[in-house]
């Protein structure tokens, strides 16, 4: 039994109970050392509890003391029994309660050094003693702040959360059983992808204009986002706005709308880095994919070229035995154009394209915008089911009664099915593009839910992580970690500094920066060191020399100088110089654990691990951490290995060692000593 664990269960401090066992005569080292039973024994007797069996010794107490308990643990009442002799000690002032800091967030070095009451370099100096590498700004581990706080008599906790906001209900209006009758074939919505300029825009606006008939309502074309034309009696959806940018863009938003994808290729031009771009895009999104070879009236066209070059990209013609259907177009003069559809369309059987017209309403937002006279409009597209004037729907944050429909030529409808685009009035606010529109049973469940998810919303607003504040960038140049490199160039003729500019142009990092303070001929002068010391500058020379008093100028300035008259040279260690301004990346290696079977003390230098090694290695210059089920209970050095009585450099898997930690001794049987390497790993530019 340990002496905490005694002083515990007598109702003592460790420090009294220590007390005690000098009065005693029984040594001890500190609160971790362990009591013989016959010591237990001792101190139970003198105060005033009876001597336990070792067997209970060793268990934990018993929560409420029963003092003539015969066999199991009797702890001793808090206050000594009347008949003790050593009069209790006089009772300690009570220790000031610990400072408690309440993290919220990332902890940061700079703000828990102050929330600490210490300066922020010391508290990085002591990091280093712990082997933490961090800088002013960077974050550290709750374990690393957790030592760190007892060190200085603090505790840290955890920020309580707010409390969770009511679930947000679930977006699934009650749903009847489709009736066969009600699942109809639906219109395909097809998307334009494709290089620039190969005629996306051109198409689209071509089949707009030559397929839309303008209605006797004497509607005028509406840009809504999309529009849908009718081609022998069957209707085709497009999206209004073509390339695969807005394509991925609404399906990472989740909208998956397009049924079909035309990539465009120009018979002049072939296939571009867009157009394997894009058609990557459209394989991602496992969509049908379908071919125009545009501008076939150009008399550069050559579309069986374009034809090879599709084959080429996986994409052979049907024509050639494929699987790809590839029509030949002219937004110009129309030709293919109708092909193209009736291609469309046929493809779009192929898919069996339904949609349950029956169903509440859902589909996704294309466009939304605040409209003078109209308030907030959302261009929607029907996905499944029909939209009808007078529904209650949510879109995202947004809610609202339909007030209006608007179909693609302006004029006002009653209802929109599945694939249909229009413009919907009547939202309480205007809703993100990309957004999923669900329509509900009633207003009242809509603005529930509606406000539900603004609330959710603003709590997350709330507790987002602060955003680097202007503060933070005003911060004085040391503070912020560097990561740009200025230099002063200077070089003999006016040829050379341009290839060395350029040359320098072409090292390209992300995380490093290389900003030319001042470029230009001739030696390198006193205002040249003045400036490279004002502007935290190198001074790089090529083929030039110093200016008398420049060198002893550059030192007391503390401004590095170098020469060269090897362009490659300067390059290379232009390049190091920007690399060694990135800290050093700190990567842990796991090599290995060890599991402790016994432990051995050995006198002053405290206790000893007996393990087992189970996996891996263990090293005489590991790091290590010992785990208990899953606690930490100590980060540190291994201070000693050894084989037997030998000591050893490493001990593999399957064989016994003995482990001594540096200033931990609190080892049990069962825990595990996980050793690993600490590695600076210098970052590429
Ligand atoms: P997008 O960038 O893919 O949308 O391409 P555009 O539709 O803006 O077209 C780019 C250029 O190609 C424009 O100058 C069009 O007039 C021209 N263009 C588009 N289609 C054709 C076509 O079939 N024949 C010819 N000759 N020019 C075309």
């Amino acid at each position: 039994m340990r002496v905490h664990e005694l002083a515990k269960e007598l109702g003592l401090t460790s420090k009294e109970l220590m007390d005690r066992l000098h009065a005693l005569n029984v040594e001890v080292r500190n609160n971790f050392a362990a009591l013989s039973p016959d010591q237990v024994a001792l101190v139970r007797k003198n105060a005033g509890a009876p001597a336990a069996p070792v067997e209970a010794a060793a268990s934990k107490p018993t929560p409420k003391p029963a003092p003539a308990a015969p066999v199991k643990a009797a702890p001793a009442p808090a206050k000594p029994a009347p008949a003790a002799p050593p009069p209790p000690a006089p009772p300690p002032p009570p220790p000031p309660a610990p400072k408690v800091i309440i993290i919220k967030g990332p902890i940061v070095v700079k703000e828990f050094a102050e929330q600490l009451g210490l300066k922020p370099n010391l508290l990085i100096a002591e990091l280093m003693t712990m082997n933490v590498f961090a800088s002013i700004n960077e974050r550290i581990e709750f374990k690393v702040a957790q030592q760190l706080a007892s060190r200085h008599g603090a505790s840290i906790e955890h920020e309580k959360k707010a409390p969770e906001p009511k679930p947000v209900k679930k977006i699934e209006p009650k749903v009847e059983e489709p009736r066969p009758e009600d699942i109809r074939p639906r219109p395909p919505v097809v998307t334009f992808l494709g290089h620039v300029d190969h005629g996306k825009t051109s198409l689209l606006d071509r089949i707009r204009h030559s397929k839309v008939v303008q209605s006797e309502d004497g509607g005028i074309t509406q840009h809504i986002g999309a529009y849908t034309v009718t081609y022998r009696d069957h209707p085709i959806t497009f999206l209004d706005t073509p390339g695969h940018a807005a394509f991925t863009a609404m399906r990472a938003r989740g909208a998956n709308l397009t049924d079909i994808a035309v990539l465009i290729v120009a018979a002049d031009d072939g296939v571009m880095p867009q157009t394997k771009e894009a058609l990557q895009h459209a394989r991602a999104a496992n969509v049908c994919i379908m071919v125009a070879i545009n501008k076939i009236d150009l008399k550069s066209a050559v579309v069986d070229r374009v034809k090879r070059q599709l084959q080429h990209e996986g994409l052979a013609p049907e024509d050639w035995g494929g699987q790809t259907i590839c029509c030949p177009v002219s937004a110009v003069t129309g030709e293919g154009i109708d092909h193209l559809l009736e291609m469309i369309l046929l493809q779009a059987e192929m898919l069996e394209l339904k949609g349950n017209t029956r169903k509440p309403a859902r589909g996704f937002v294309i466009e939304a915008r605040l409209e003078a006279g109209s308030g907030p409009t959302a261009n929607l597209l029907v996905k499944e089911g029909t939209l009808s004037v007078g529904d209650a729907i949510v879109c995202g944050r947004c809610w609202g009664r339909v007030k209006a429909l608007i179909n693609d030529q302006g004029i006002k409808v009653r209802t929109a099915g599945p694939s249909i685009p229009v413009k919907c009035l009547g939202l309480n606010g205007v809703p993100e593009p990309g957004m999923e529109f669900v329509v509900y049973p009633n207003d009242r469940e809509a603005r529930e839910i509606a406000e539900q998810r603004e609330a959710a919303n603003r709590l997350q607003a709330i507790s987002a992580p602060r955003r680097a504040s202007l503060d933070d960038l005003l911060k004085p140049a040391e503070e912020q970690p560097r990561t740009e490199l200025a230099i002063v160039l200077k070089a003999d003729v006016q040829g050379s500094l341009e290839a060395i500019r350029q040359a320098l142009s072409g090292i390209k990092s992300e995380k490093v920066s290389l900003r030319i303070a001042l470029a230009g001929v001739g030696n390198i002068t006193g205002n040249d060191v003045l400036l490279a010391s004002a502007s935290n500058a190198i001074v790089v020379g090529f083929h030039v020399s110093k200016e008398d008093g420049v060198a002893a100028l550059a030192k007391r300035e503390g401004v590095e100088i170098r020469l060269y008259s090897v362009i490659y040279q300067l390059l290379d260690e232009v390049r190091d110089a920007m690399a060694g301004l990135l800290s050093p990346v700190i990567k842990e290696t796991l090599i290995g654990h060890a599991e402790i079977r016994q432990v051995f003390e050995i006198g002053k230098k405290g206790n000893v691990a007996g393990c087992m090694v189970t996996d891996g290695r263990v090293t005489s210059r590991a790091r290590a951490r010992v785990k208990r089920a899953d606690d930490v209970l100590y980060e540190g050095l291994v201070v000693s290995l050894k084989r037997f009585q030998d000591d050893a450099s490493e001990v593999r898997e399957g064989l016994e060692c003995g482990i001594r930690l540096d200033r931990f001794t609190d080892f049990k049987p069962g825990d595990i000593i996980e050793c690993y390497e600490v590695q600076k790993i210098e970052q590429p530019l």
